[in-house]
């Protein structure tokens, strides 16, 4: 793929796109939301679906010449099926959020009540943040993980859906290490009658894989991303039992969307399918190995793990036990220039402010995309531990860099890219 058509148009967004597969080829995407996805999805990605509407869903469509949206769609669905093993599947969210708002718009009526995890505690904004609309339209309160272990506090979060009454619990987080006990969450949730949306954004691809336990055929809806461990491009999709197949569908289109976009399904089900491949099973256990490997050596170097260690693609590191002076933005923010990628993030219990809080979280999805195994990702730990003893340091970080060139020169992303 290259860019001389848009550069023929248009000259600053070519130099950006270049910079920007630049950009990916030479530095560490280690934002544990972040993956790459294969050539082939970028090119379903950028068809000609980008033009069609295809309001409806396949076979039951508001608008004419639908027969290659609806081979599209219906694929994705099947191949979905497949991978997840749900009832009934809605491949047409835009993105994660998306899939969220549509399950509540499916269940709930404004001024009903959510419990979800504090957003400080590895939660996600469309889980009912004030800033996000489900904040505003919906009663929330949150539940947290235990602040000495990590864990997610089940007993806690019991008593709490006791006392508020939920419509629905949510369960499925943002930066949170550990594997989910999503049937004990479905017992909460039972107790009291809510529904419970158990959001796998981070870990769709894990849960495909089987290497996280699956919340299908448990919680009453399951909703996901389809660009951070399965590389199936930006978008997300929601996950039901027939039952409530009706409603998603509505909820989803008229009830928060137009048109889907057919590109983007058309990515997906070229991402899912390649998910359907043996190979995807050991790239997932790959991830979760690699995270468990930088992980481990990050400890060997003092380093503070949130819970002690990680279950699946991502660790998070509490600065403030080994580290109390240094934040967690001033890290990124050297790591960014030594061609770490990665971010700075709340740690339960966050001592400081959500803009500069006190931890840092790597993922290791699109490292182990480009072929790095736990040797590699030792290093990589090696690499992330030289800057937070020193962030201000140029020497240290310029040496960082160059380590960084030759493991991106040695692991190849994208084998098209000019290279530096
Ligand atoms: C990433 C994420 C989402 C989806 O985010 P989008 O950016 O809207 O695709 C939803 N829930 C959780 C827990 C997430 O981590």
């Amino acid at each position: 793929m290259t860019y001389d058509t848009v550069r023929e148009v248009d000259q600053a967004i070519a130099d950006a796109l270049e910079g920007e597969r630049a950009r990916q080829n030479d530095t560490l995407a280690m934002i544990a939301s972040e993956n790459h996805v294969s050539e082939a999805v970028m090119e379903a990605q950028s068809s000609e679906l980008t033009n069609k509407y295809a309001e409806g869903y396949p076979g039951e469509r508001y608008y004419g010449g639908c027969e290659y949206a609806d081979a599209v769609e219906e694929l994705a669905i099947e191949r979905a099926e497949e991978l997840w093993g749900a009832e009934h599947i809605n491949v047409q969210p835009h993105s994660g959020s998306q899939a969220n708002m549509g399950v509540y718009l499916a269940v709930l009526d404004p001024g009903d009540k959510i419990l979800s995890l504090d957003l400080t505690h590895g939660g996600h904004l469309s889980h009912g943040h004030p800033a996000n609309f489900a904040g505003q339209v919906y009663e929330v309160e949150q539940y947290e993980v235990d602040a000495e272990t990590g864990y997610i506090d089940y007993e806690g979060l019991a008593d709490h859906a006791e006392e508020f009454d939920p419509d629905v619990i949510v369960s499925g987080y943002s930066a949170y290490p550990r594997e989910v006990d999503f049937e004990r969450i479905q017992e909460t949730a039972d107790a009291v009658s809510a529904y419970h949306l158990a959001d796998i954004a981070h870990i769709t691809g894990l849960v495909a894989a089987g290497v996280h336990e699956s919340p299908v055929g448990v919680a009453d809806f399951v909703t996901g991303s389809t660009h951070k461990t399965i590389r199936a491009g930006r978008g997300g999709i929601i996950m039901c039992d027939e039952e409530h197949a009706d409603d998603v569908d509505a909820a989803v289109f008229p009830g928060s969307q137009g048109g889907p976009l057919m590109h983007n399904v058309a990515g997906k089900a070229v991402g899912f399918g390649e998910a359907l491949d043996p190979e995807f099973e050991e790239y997932a256990e790959q991830t979760v190995a690699n995270a468990k490997a930088l992980g481990d050596r990050l400890q060997e170097h003092g380093l503070d793990l949130v819970s002690d260690g990680t279950d699946n693609h991502l660790v998070l590191v509490d600065l403030r036990p080994s580290h109390p002076d240094t934040t967690g933005k001033e890290v990124e923010e050297a790591l960014e220039e030594a061609g770490v990628v990665l971010n700075a993030n709340t740690v339960p219990g966050e001592t400081r402010s959500a803009f500069n809080p006190s931890g840092i979280r790597a993922g290791t999805p699109g490292l182990t995309t480009r072929g790095f195994d736990e040797e590699a990702c030792r290093e990589v730990a090696d690499l992330i531990y030289d800057v937070v003893e020193a962030p201000h340091d140029e020497t240290i970080i310029a040496a960082v860099s160059e380590h960084v060139d030759e493991l991106t020169d040695e692991y190849v992303l994208y084998e098209s890219a000019p290279h530096r």
